[in-house]
């Protein structure tokens, strides 16, 4: 089978392996289609831990192939996607019911073999089943929802708050309808991209700011003069996620939700954070979201179609890295054919 392995910092090949065969537990997925991450990019400019060599990609749907030994609850044929994140089951923080912050976490397409290939091995307590009714790369959204599902959790979005998402790139698109589904009366986006922005607005999002064009305090107080009750901070960027402290309103709440470089350092005033009781949060992963997830994908109440800019066959997969992040993409998303 294809796959697109990674050896380490800018080195990924595109290789022929063998089929892998599901040992207990284990359900082999054909591979449908795959989003790309940032988390996809940042293995690969050496920024994020990984065990090489690995296969990349960790936001996937698909068909079963084969059951391995023990498996029950599926069938060959059923249409699946996954929580990526293999938990221990008995550390510290799975006992204490955050498998989330696993201490043996083992991630697909980080830390065991991912999902830009052929086919891909999954454990069956990771899977979930999607009606027919859901496109395959509709359904590969299911792992970064979820994330954003959590996310939105932490922050305890309220009816009636104003919220701002601090980049509208995939992840930042999911977390504005979340905002919306939550009963927020503003969604304001601030993304410098345009295409980005009207994505955002034909999804829900109420307003839309560009940073190049003004200062984005200013624009957002036009819209509630106090500030965000709640702002997301989804770029990943250490001067906006100090920035956004400083958009939310007294005793308002600011998720960094974006993943910045592990050696990078953002610059806060806790003189500020204090006076006015501001509450910083960490988000990461998605604990007991990927079912919420799949079900706002199948009922279609969070809308993907339209944030896939790039459709890349898995033979071309290092192209999907290089087009990443580009002005004119939202979501790229690797195909494996019919
Ligand atoms: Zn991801
Ligand atoms: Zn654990």
């Amino acid at each position: 089978m294809k796959a697109a392995v990674l050896y380490g910092k800018g080195d990924l090949r595109m290789e022929d392996r063998g089929v892998p065969v599901p040992g207990a537990g284990e359900v082999l997925v054909r591979i449908r289609a795959c989003g790309v991450c940032g988390t996809d990019a940042a293995l690969f400019r050496g920024e994020y831990p990984a065990a090489f060599p690995v296969v990349i990609g960790h936001e996937f749907s698909g068909e079963v192939a084969a059951l391995g030994k023990d498996v029950g609850g599926f069938k060959v044929g059923d249409r699946v996607t996954a929580d990526p994140n293999v938990l221990c089951g008995s550390c510290g923080y799975c006992r204490g019911g955050l498998g989330h912050l696993c201490s043996r976490v083992s991630s697909m397409g980080v830390h065991r073999d991912g999902a830009d290939a052929e086919y891909a091995l999954v454990p069956a307590v990771n899977l979930y089943t999607f009606p027919e009714t859901l496109a395959f790369e509709e359904a590969a959204f299911t792992e970064p929802l979820a994330c954003a599902v959590h996310g939105v959790d932490l922050a305890g979005v309220r009816t009636g708050d104003t919220v701002l998402v601090l980049g509208a790139g995939g992840m930042g698109n999911l977390i504005a309808q979340l905002a919306r589904l939550s009963g927020a009366a503003r969604v304001v986006v601030s993304e410098p991209i345009a295409m980005r922005r009207d994505r955002a607005l034909e999804n829900g999002a109420t307003d839309a700011i560009d940073p190049g064009a003004g200062d984005v305090g200013e624009a957002l107080r036009r819209i509630n003069p106090l500030g965000a009750d709640v702002v997301f901070e989804v770029a990943g960027h250490v001067g906006l996620q100090a920035q956004a402290v400083r958009l939310a309103r007294k005793g308002g709440t600011v998720v960094w939700f974006g993943v910045a470089p592990p050696d990078k350092v953002a610059e806060v005033s806790p003189f500020y954070v204090n006076e006015n009781e501001i509450r910083i949060l960490g988000s990461y992963n998605n604990p007991f979201a990927t079912d919420r997830a799949v079900k706002l994908l199948a009922e279609r109440r969070i809308r993907v179609d339209n944030l896939i800019t790039h459709r890349i066959a898995l033979g071309d997969y290092p192209k999907a890295l290089s087009l990443f992040g580009g002005r004119d993409t939202v979501k790229l998303m690797v195909t494996m054919g019919a």
